[in-house]
């Protein structure tokens, strides 16, 4: 279970080695289901028993509904709302691309230094990567930037576009798309044991208005020590390695019209035993210091849902306290 179903899906989100991370603090409504029901096959008999009983209008809903959804408009345009929404209130004002270059800590509240000059603020709610939150947080507080440190995986995303005739002569499977189990990558990729697919979406047939009618959008994704050393790679060479690795699993593939490479150095946190303990420690930490929350990526959880209530229980916190 853990080599086939488990490790591929998480890997497919924390990118790294699956046997470091925390059971607890990566899946923790299935740790629930253990605790409660014994098994987890208890626990999925007991829920399919309450979905029997429900009403055949609830079971019609529970079978369209996917666990995967996004934006029309595309992921982005939640940045721009938001952009756009803050900036149209009056007595907000917002700052892009200005890095934070040190943060002190003031008689009242947080003295922040940026390139377009010092900021006192009052209560200070800080999202940048748990990286780089860790440097600016040091030097008033060591033993809280050592609880900070993590380990964290990188991602390489490729995505390959095909329009017309290309488009036609792909044998793509139907479905999402596919995960590759750890102990099958050898034997899956022979050809280039070196680089090891993790996983590819078929983006067209996962979301629906990605592609124009007609075209398909496969998606590569490499992790771990693999997208560590792809990181240096040119994209012609990493494109060309993606192909090569979708072409070896779906088949030869056409002239892509559109290929884009995307690297995301130490993008994914990993929660590895004893994260939950640790994230304890430094919550206390963090509350003695005062009028400062840490958000993101490096601490109660990596998918965009659990940022935004996370963000948002700091933002109602911040405007009680
Ligand atoms: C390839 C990939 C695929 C993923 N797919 C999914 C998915 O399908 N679903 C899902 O829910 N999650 C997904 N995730 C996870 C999710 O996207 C991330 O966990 C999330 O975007 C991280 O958000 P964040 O706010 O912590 O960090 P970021 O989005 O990286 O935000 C940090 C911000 O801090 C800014 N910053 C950095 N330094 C400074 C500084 N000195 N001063 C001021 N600002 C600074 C940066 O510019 C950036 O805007 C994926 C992640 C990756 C890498």
């Amino acid at each position: 279970m853990l080599v086939k179903i488990g490790a591929p899906l998480l890997s497919g989100v924390f990118g790294g080695d699956v046997a470091r991370l925390s059971v607890r603090a990566v899946m923790a409504p299935f740790v629930a289901m253990e605790r409660e029901h014994g098994s987890l096959i208890l626990a999925l008999e007991a829920r399919a028993a309450a979905t029997g009983s429900s009403t055949p209008a609830d079971r019609a809903g529970a079978a369209e509904a996917t666990v995967f959804t996004t934006l029309h408009s595309g992921l982005g345009t939640l940045i721009d709302r938001m952009v756009s929404t803050i900036a149209a209130t009056p007595a907000i004002t917002i700052r892009r691309n200005t890095a934070v270059s040190a943060i002190r800590r003031a008689e009242t509240g947080w003295q922040l230094e940026t390139a377009s000059g010092p900021g006192h603020f009052d209560r200070l709610l800080l999202a940048a990567p748990v990286d780089v939150a860790q440097r600016l947080l040091a030097p008033t507080d060591p033993e809280l930037a050592r609880l900070m440190k993590i380990d964290a995986s990188s991602a390489v995303v490729v995505a390959f576009g095909f329009t017309g005739e290309a488009a036609r002569s792909l044998s793509i499977p139907p479905g999402f798309g596919f995960l590759i189990p750890p102990e099958d990558h050898a034997a899956a990729l022979t050809h280039v044991p070196m680089n090891t697919l993790l996983a590819a979406t078929f983006v067209d047939q996962k979301f629906d208005g990605r592609v124009p009618p007609g075209g398909r959008l496969i998606r590569a994704f490499f992790g771990g020590a693999t997208a560590d050393r792809l990181l240096d790679h040119s994209d012609e060479a990493i494109a060309e390695i993606a192909r090569d690795e979708l072409a070896a699993i779906l088949g030869p593939l056409a002239s892509p019209s559109v290929t884009v490479v995307r690297r995301w150095p130490r993008a994914l946190p990993q929660y590895a035993v004893g994260h939950l303990e640790r994230m304890a420690m430094l919550h206390e930490r963090v509350h003695a210091l005062g009028n400062l929350w840490l958000l993101g990526n490096g601490y109660r959880g990596v998918g965009l849902p659990d940022l935004i209530r996370d963000s948002r229980a700091a933002a109602r916190a911040a405007v009680i306290s």
